[in-house]
């Protein structure tokens, strides 16, 4: 057990404040510092698989994400043009002690802001951090965490710049108003593109949207689009799909870009967590389950073996599994947009069957990535 570190945690997003939760649960005194002038977050939902709700339960936080959170019981793979299931994996049923949930973004970003404030971090607003040469830590601290998200400019300093490779995919994202709150997650997939939809509280229900395109999208949160294009995009889906999509008001477009996973991810007094060392395609949605992990990794590391040691210590705990998941989540598109049909139906027969015969086999090609609690392995 090392002294008290003073931190300064570049980036109040998911990263960021669970690193400040971690690290002043761990005794450091720490401060997030957050450009924006609010925590405020996009209306969109996102996913909380076993691992990274691993984190928030050790963080004290769990009970509160399971009351603004949907316990989702099962993933359904439909056959997006028929609308008939390929398969059907019940979570609930065969892992009961492995939950996902289903929750706002906003919501989750006050559960973590919460909690670091309750655990002595200090949060700051309007407040961009520059980070000083040659991998030093802000005046008076000993460590920087850039926790700055996708465009970090902290990984470009510690990293060659390298050009995103657009992936000639986009996603469409939106919400709906729906009183089917049904407990499962539902990707619709077709030749070329699929949808992810899942319910959220206060009879909202979440749709990611994705196409492959040859033409060229920004990659970015807020970039307005034209709900037509969507309900375009999936005409030729099923009934339910089209219905969701018929309702969409709003809908904002984000071209997928790959991004390599960082080389370096601390230098000196420096070091990266979350989107801004890894960023990741939303194919397996991990993003911020492993941004949840990485805040436990570091906290941990620093605080057993100090900064020297501690910091080595973490990407090495961390950058093989953060590959594998990234690689994986990239190849998962392939998966959903088989388009020459025989080969979708073959696909969809072998899921079929496997998920009636043995649907125990179809979840334990996953438990690599839901049943690792990086709290376990670490229990400070
Ligand atoms: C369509 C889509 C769906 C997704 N769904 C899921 C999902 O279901 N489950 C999942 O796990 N992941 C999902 N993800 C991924 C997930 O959203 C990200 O991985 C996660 O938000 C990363 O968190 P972060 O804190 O690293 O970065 P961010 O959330 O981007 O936060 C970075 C923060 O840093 C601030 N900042 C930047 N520069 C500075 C600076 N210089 N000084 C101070 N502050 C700064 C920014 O304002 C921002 O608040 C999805 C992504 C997409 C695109």
């Amino acid at each position: 057990m090392t002294d008290a570190l003073k931190i300064t945690v570049a980036g109040g997003g998911i990263a960021g404040l669970a690193a400040g939760a971690c690290l002043a649960r761990l005794g450091h005194s720490v401060r997030v510092a957050e450009r924006a002038p609010a925590m405020t977050e996009v209306g969109a939902g996102i996913q909380i698989s076993p691992n990274g709700f691993a984190v928030l339960k050790a963080l004290g936080l769990d009970k509160q994400l399971a009351e603004q959170a949907i316990r989702i019981e099962r993933v359904r793979l439909i056959d997006g043009l028929s609308g008939r299931d390929a398969a059907v994996l019940d979570v609930a049923k065969y892992r009961p002690n492995l939950p996902f949930f289903a929750v706002h973004r906003a919501d989750l970003v006050s559960l973590l802001a919460d909690g670091a404030r309750a655990k002595g971090a200090k949060l700051d607003l309007n407040a961009k951090v520059t980070p000083p040469p040659e991998g030093a830590a802000l005046p008076g601290d000993d460590l920087l965490i850039g926790a700055d998200g996708l465009k970090s400019v902290m990984r470009a300093c510690l990293n060659e710049t390298t050009k995103p490779f657009f992936t000639r995919q986009v996603a469409w994202r939106a919400q709906i108003e729906d009183q089917d709150a049904t407990p499962e997650v539902q990707v619709h997939m077709g030749p070329g593109r699929h949808l992810v939809s899942y319910p959220l509280t206060d009879g909202r229900r979440n749709i990611v949207a994705v196409e492959e395109r040859t033409g060229w999208a920004d990659e970015g949160w807020m970039h307005a689009d034209d709900p037509a294009h969507v309900q375009a995009a999936f005409a030729g889906f099923n009934q339910t799909a089209r219905d969701w999509l018929a309702q969409i008001n709003n809908v904002y477009l984000w071209g997928l870009h790959r991004h390599p996973v960082a080389g370096r991810w601390h230098v000196e007094r420096q070091v990266l967590i979350g989107d801004a060392a890894h960023p990741t395609l939303p194919f397996l949605a991990q993003g911020a389950n492993l941004a949840l992990e990485d805040a436990w990794a570091l906290a941990h590391s620093v605080t057993t073996t100090g900064l020297e040691a501690g910091l080595p210590q973490y990407q090495s705990t961390r950058q093989e599994r953060v590959r594998r998941i990234v690689g994986a989540a990239t190849k998962n598109a392939r998966n959903y947009h088989l388009g020459f049909p025989p080969l979708r139906f073959a696909a969809h027969s072998v899921l079929r069957t496997i998920g009636a015969v043995a649907p125990e086999r179809l979840l334990a090609r996953f438990d690599w990535i839901y049943a690792h609690d990086v709290t376990a392995q670490t229990s400070r």
